[in-house]
């Protein structure tokens, strides 16, 4: 019999449903009725004031409003949640695949979603364990950083998705770089074909085209990848040499 308990997430947010329908769906779905992902969604305004209001205006004046410390406490100290407990902020760590993967070796993690102007900073500096950001953009709310970290956190974990070499494979897995583009039938679609090595049946050669174009498109999208693993060997540039890049969209921007 396993003895191993699921991967506990808990969610703190004024719009709790937003999260837990999102997470309802799909893998994740999937992985919540099959119990390897344990995620509670709790509603900041059960623990609020008789109208339920949990935020109040700031100290020393200015727009907007922030959640006030009691209720914020008051809720983690009644659910007692998997640690370590993170708030969403634009000001904390950039959430990446690396993180990601830290999170799937843990026993869970939970999340503090903000609004409006954020938190009271006593909650920053006496109940939370560390700040994510999800990138340098500022959404109205923490909710879609939250479903997007648990999205790229859960389909880690053992048994989350279908097929388990997936994750390994794909854009910033162990190689670090973007992964190649991938056709399927028909093997002409208005004229354009599929690359003729695919069909081939040379799996050596296919293998060799993927790398190319997985370092082409690296090459062209995310240069600052490349240059963080100390540039490209000589068999890769051979590679690319061997095969050019399939075509991509000008960017217009
Ligand atoms: N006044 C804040 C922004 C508040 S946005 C500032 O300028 O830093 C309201 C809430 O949305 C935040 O409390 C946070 O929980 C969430 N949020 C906004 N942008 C985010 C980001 N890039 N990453 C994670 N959470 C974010």
């Amino acid at each position: 019999m396993s003895t191993k308990s699921a991967f506990r997430i808990d969610v703190f947010s004024i719009f709790p449903k937003l999260v837990d329908d999102f997470c309802n769906e799909s893998l994740l779905g999937r992985a919540r009725s099959e119990s390897i992902v344990d995620l509670r969604c709790h509603d900041l305004r059960d623990y609020g004031d008789e109208s339920r209001r949990i935020d109040d205006a700031l100290y020393g004046g200015g727009a907007g409003m922030l959640f006030r410390p009691e209720p914020v406490f008051a809720a983690v100290e009644a659910v007692q949640p998997q640690r370590p407990l993170f708030l969403l902020s634009p000001g904390g760590r950039r959430f990446d695949q690396g993180f990601a993967d830290q999170l799937s070796k843990t026993q869970g993690f939970s999340l503090l979603c903000g609004r409006y102007e954020g938190v009271d900073h006593r909650v920053v500096e006496h109940l939370i364990d560390g700040e994510i950001s999800i990138g340098d953009v500022v959404l109205s709310g923490g909710e879609v950083a939250a479903c997007l970290i648990i999205e790229a956190t859960a389909r880690l974990l053992p048994g989350a998705m279908g097929n388990e070499a997936s994750p390994v494979s794909e854009s910033f897995g162990v190689s670090r770089m973007l992964e190649e583009p991938h056709y399927t039938r028909p093997a002409e679609f208005r004229g354009w074909e599929v690359p003729e090595v695919l069909r081939s049946g040379d799996h050596a050669k296919i293998e060799r085209w993927r790398r190319a174009q997985a370092l082409h498109r690296t090459v062209r999208s995310r240069p600052d990848l490349i240059e963080r693993r100390g540039g490209l060997s000589s068999v890769e540039k051979r590679l690319l040499e061997e095969f050019p890049c399939v075509p991509y969209p000008e960017r217009p921007l």
